[in-house]
C-alpha cells in the first residue's frame, strides 16, 4: 500500500485523508497544533491513523506522497527535509484533482477571489449545472470529489495551494488581479508571488482559457515577458478590447471565439467599480460554458454578495454603514473607497503588513471627512493622514469606534469600515471583526 502523509489535520488535511482513504492509500495524518474535534473523529470514524502536537519525523519521512496544508510554509526543517530526499510534497488541489474528470474553473488573485467564486457559482447553479464550489472557500475540494458527482468545480484558489502543484491544469483560469500581499511566504520578492499566482496557467494548453484584468499592469506586463498557451480573455473596465469583457456604451460586452453577448450594466446587484471587473470575469465564465445570456443576466441581478466585503449593514439618520472587514490590504480598501458617492467616514487599522499608503492618499482628500483608528499601534495612519484630514480618532475596541462614527456623521454621509489591515490585534479573524461592527452599528 502506498503511504500518504497529511500534513496538517484543517479542512484541506481531513478532505485528503478521506480522498486517499478512499483511493486506497494508508494514511497518515499529522498535525503540528491540536486538531478540532470535529475533524478528529471523522479521522477515528475512517479508522485512519493521526497525531497532533507534534510530527514524528521518522514516520513521516517513509511517506511515499505528502499532502501539505497550504498554512505550512516550505521553510519549515521537516518540508525540507522531505523535499531533499526527493518525496513529492503536494497541496490538496493537486491531489483532488487526479480523481475528477470534472470541467475545472480555478480563480486566484490578490483580491476579488471570494466574490468572483461565489458569483460564478451562483450563475452556473442557476442555470442549472451539477457545480460544486470548493478551495479556501468552504468544504474541501478533496472531500468533495470523494463524496459528489460533480461535472463543474468552481474553486478558489491561494497561492499556497498554487505552489504545490504538479499537473493542476483548470480548463478555465482567472487571475483577479494582482498587488503585494503574503509576501513573508515569498522570500519579500514580489515576482515570486507573482510567478505563484500564475502557476494557475502553466499547465493549461490551447484548448483551456484564461482570464485576466487588462487594467492590471502587474498581470499585464508579466504576461508580456512570460506569455501562457491558453485562449486569452481580458477584461476591462477602461478600454475597449478584441476578445473578452469591456464596456460598450452602457453594456458590458462579452466576446468569445463564438459570438458575442451585451448585458446592461446599470442592473447589476453589485456596487463599485472592482465587483464589475469580478461580474466581467463571472459572465465570461458562465459564457465559456454556454450559459444564455438571459440566464447570466438574471443571476447576475440576484446575486446576494459575500459577507463583510462593502456589505451594506443598516442605514440609521439616513448614514449608510457599509462592512468591508474583508478588506485586509490597501488595494481592497482602494475600490471601497472609489466606490463611495458621499462624504465618508472611514474606519481603518489593525495589523499593518507593510502597508504603503500613499495610492489612497487622492481618494481620500476627496472623500474622506474623518478618519476613526481601530487598532493597537496607529501611529503610521495617524502619521499619513492627519493633515489630509479634518478629524482622526484613535479608538481600541469596535463599540468605541462605531460610536464615535455615530456621533460625528451627519445626514448623507457613510460609515464605512475597510481597515486595509489584518485584524489579529483586536480580533480573531475578519469575520470576527466583521460581525462586532454588524453588531454595534445594530445597538446603536
Ligand atoms: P479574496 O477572496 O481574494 O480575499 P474577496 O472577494 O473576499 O477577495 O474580497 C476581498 C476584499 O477585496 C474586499 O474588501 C472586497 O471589497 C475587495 N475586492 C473585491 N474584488 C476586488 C477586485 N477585483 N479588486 C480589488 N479589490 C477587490
Amino acid at each position: 500500500m502506498k503511504k500518504l502523509v497529511v500534513l496538517g489535520g484543517g479542512e484541506s488535511g481531513i478532505g485528503t485523508a478521506i480522498l486517499g482513504k478512499q483511493k486506497g492509500y494508508e494514511v497518515f495524518v499529522s498535525d503540528k497544533g491540536r486538531i478540532a474535534k470535529k475533524y478528529k473523529d471523522v479521522l477515528i470514524h475512517l479508522g485512519v491513523d493521526w497525531e497532533e502536537e507534534g510530527h514524528t519525523e521518522a514516520r513521516i519521512l517513509q511517506a511515499d506522497l505528502v499532502m501539505k496544508s497550504p498554512g505550512i510554509p516550505d521553510k519549515v526543517a521537516l518540508v525540507k527535509a522531505l523535499l531533499e530526499q526527493g518525496t513529492p510534497v503536494i497541496s490538496e488541489i493537486e491531489f483532488a484533482a487526479k480523481y475528477t474528470d470534472a470541467t475545472i474553473i480555478g480563480i486566484t488573485g490578490s483580491n476579488g477571489k471570494t466574490t468572483t467564486t461565489m458569483l460564478t457559482y451562483h450563475i452556473l447553479k442557476e442555470a442549472g449545472l451539477n457545480v460544486g464550489m470548493a478551495g479556501n472557500i468552504g468544504d474541501s475540494f478533496a472531500k468533495m470529489v470523494a463524496e459528489e458527482q460533480y461535472e463543474y468545480y468552481v474553486l478558489e484558489i491561494s497561492s499556497f495551494q498554487l505552489d504545490g502543484i504538479r499537473d493542476f491544469k483548470p480548463h478555465i483560469a482567472i487571475i483577479t488581479n494582482i498587488s503585494e500581499d503574503h509576501l513573508d511566504r515569498y522570500e519579500y520578492k514580489f515576482e515570486n508571488y507573482i510567478a505563484s499566482k500564475f502557476r494557475i496557467a502553466e499547465n493549461q494548453r490551447e484548448e483551456d482559457f484564461f482570464i485576466y484584468d487588462a487594467d492590471d499592469e502587474v498581470t499585464v506586463s508579466w504576461l508580456k515577458d512570460h506569455p501562457v498557451r491558453p485562449q486569452m480573455l481580458p477584461f476591462s473596465i477602461e478600454k475597449k478590447l478584441q476578445q473578452g469583457a469591456w464596456l460598450e456604451k452602457e453594456n458590458i460586452r462579452i466576446k468569445t471565439n463564438e459570438n458575442t453577448i451585451d448585458m446592461k450594466n446599470e442592473a447589476l446587484a453589485l456596487e463599485g467599480k472592482h465587483n464589475l471587473k469580478n461580474t466581467m470575469a463571472a459572465a465570461t465564465v458562465a459564457k465559456l460554458v454556454s450559459i444564455r445570456k438571459e440566464t447570466i443576466r438574471q443571476s447576475i441581478q440576484n446575486f446576494q454578495g459575500a459577507p463583510h466585503r462593502l456589505e451594506k449593514v443598516l442605514k440609521i439618520h439616513h448614514v449608510q454603514y457599509i462592512n468591508d472587514s474583508k478588506a485586509t490590504n490597501v488595494n481592497a480598501t482602494y475600490y471601497a473607497l472609489d466606490s463611495m458617492s458621499g462624504p465618508t467616514i472611514w474606519i481603518v487599522g489593525g495589523i499593518d503588513k507593510g502597508n504603503d499608503y500613499k495610492s489612497l492618499m487622492p481618494l481620500v482628500r476627496e472623500k474622506v471627512k474623518a478618519i476613526i483608528c481601530l487598532g493597537v499601534d496607529n501611529s503610521k495612519i495617524v502619521e499619513t493622514f492627519g493633515n489630509a484630514v479634518d478629524l482622526v480618532v484613535e479608538t481600541v475596541a469596535m463599540q468605541e469606534a462605531v460610536k464615535v462614527a455615530y456621533k460625528i456623521s451627519e445626514r448623507g454621509d457613510t460609515v464605512l469600515l475597510s481597515p486595509a489591515c489584518a485584524s489579529f490585534d483586536l480580533f480573531n479573524n475578519y469575520e470576527d471583526r466583521g460581525n462586532q461592527f454588524k453588531e454595534a452599528v445594530k445597538n446603536l
